[in-house]
């Protein structure tokens, strides 16, 4: 006993686990003393005064935010972590934290739902934005103005798939102090680290990859910065952005399969990224990890891999294309992307449908332009399906 012990001692002072393993084991489930492999869900809006751990009403915490928050720790290899109702909370709370006055400097091609935000909430408080683009290297110009409160980027962007340099931009944006959120959903930090870039916040909608199976909604923000931590845990309480013990848990069990679907989709989405290049109805393609983008050495020295997002401009008319997308066999026609089922995407129409028309334009956000959420279903089953879809466009 004591033998076996000293083993199981002696592995864990020597290695550091992997990320497969991060993913799994939960730091404790609060239910230590019954035994219980999962953890229980904590259904309950108030505890009472007092308690050991410090836990006074959901709102301001839950033990199943913990469970989720120490897992995200772990894989984020952050200090602290705060999780939300979805990504748009996740936003929300970041920007309720400035002020009238304050400027943000965005990215031009950021996620539809953010733009929206920016745009139709917090301006009317006196929250302003400006947008560049951040695969400009021009752009770093205006971070040296020192005119803004925060910068906002994304990498890879949606849909576009640009790759923004974010160790550079966070090098620049530290000589003038300007704290840098990087919304890191595409990736997940299990293919690129925001904070080990630079960044002061690295936030993902954990609806998407993290939570994996398109049945819950969450967002999760994660820093090194004590006083950002506090910002944002006083956020979640004070503007009741916090998620529901039973989606928090529900997220808890799909980040342990996380590991092992991306290593799938990813795999997909690498080959039939190299396959469709060549076809003669797509126009251009964009993967990441595909030899031919134009920001790939970036790409390497950011991400671990390419991800499972790959986006197209198809040949045929709009009619045509709205038929291929509506007639694929496993690609649903749907916004969102991350889960295990594959999904396909008319972005001028669906995610960014919320943007204006002469804004899609100068992006190259058009009507030929698809996106595909590749997801854990057999290579040779989409493979097939895409390419009998494709034969039918022209
Ligand atoms: C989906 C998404 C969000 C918003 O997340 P919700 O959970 O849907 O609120 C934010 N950023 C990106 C890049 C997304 O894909």
């Amino acid at each position: 006993m004591n033998k076996s012990k000293n083993l199981k001692n002696k592995i864990q002072a020597n290695q550091a686990p992997g990320e497969n393993t991060l993913s799994i084991h939960n730091e404790r489930s609060f239910a230590e003393a019954t035994g219980s492999v999962m953890p229980p869900i904590f259904t309950t809006s108030t505890f009472s005064h007092g308690n050991k751990e410090g836990f006074d009403y959901t709102r301001s915490g839950n033990p199943n935010f913990q469970i989720l928050e120490n897992v995200l720790n772990s894989i984020e290899k952050s200090k602290y972590t705060t999780v939300f109702a979805s990504g748009v909370s996740a936003v929300t709370a970041i920007v309720s934290s400035l002020k009238s006055g304050d400027t943000v400097l965005c990215e031009e091609n950021l996620y539809g739902c953010t733009v929206r935000l920016f745009e139709e909430v917090f301006k009317k408080f006196g929250v302003k934005t400006e947008s560049v683009d951040f695969s400009n290297k021009n752009s770093f110009d205006l971070i040296r103005e020192n005119r803004f409160s925060l910068i906002w980027i994304e990498s890879p962007t949606n849909p576009l798939l640009k790759i923004i340099d974010i160790r550079k931009i966070c090098e620049e944006a530290k000589k003038v102090k300007i704290p840098v959120v990087v919304d890191n959903t595409f990736c997940t930090a299990l293919i690129q680290k925001p904070l080990e870039l630079g960044a002061s916040l690295s936030l993902t909608s954990t609806t998407k990859y993290i939570n994996g199976h398109s049945d819950a909604l969450g967002g999760s923000i994660s820093t090194n910065n004590k006083e950002w931590n506090k910002k944002l845990k006083f956020a979640q309480k004070s503007l009741g952005l916090q998620p529901s013990p039973f989606d928090t848990w529900l997220i808890t069990r799909g980040i342990k399969t996380l590991p092992l679907r991306l290593e799938k989709q990813v795999n997909n989405a690498f080959r039939l990224a190299s396959l469709l290049s060549g076809n003669k109805s797509i126009n251009s393609l964009r993967y990441p990890f595909d030899p031919y983008h134009p920001h790939i050495n970036v790409a390497k020295s950011q991400m671990k891999s390419g991800g499972a997002i790959i986006t197209a401009n198809l040949k045929g008319s709009k009619k045509n294309i709205f038929y291929f997308c509506k007639n694929l066999r496993y690609f649903t026609l749907a916004e969102s992307l991350g889960g295990i089922e594959s999904l396909v995407c008319h972005p001028a129409t669906m995610t960014h449908a919320s943007v204006s028309s002469e804004v899609k334009l100068k992006l190259g956000i058009n009507d030929s332009l698809v996106r595909f959420s590749i997801g854990c279903e057999d290579f040779e089953d989409l493979k097939f399906d895409l390419i009998e879809g494709l034969k039918n466009l022209s």
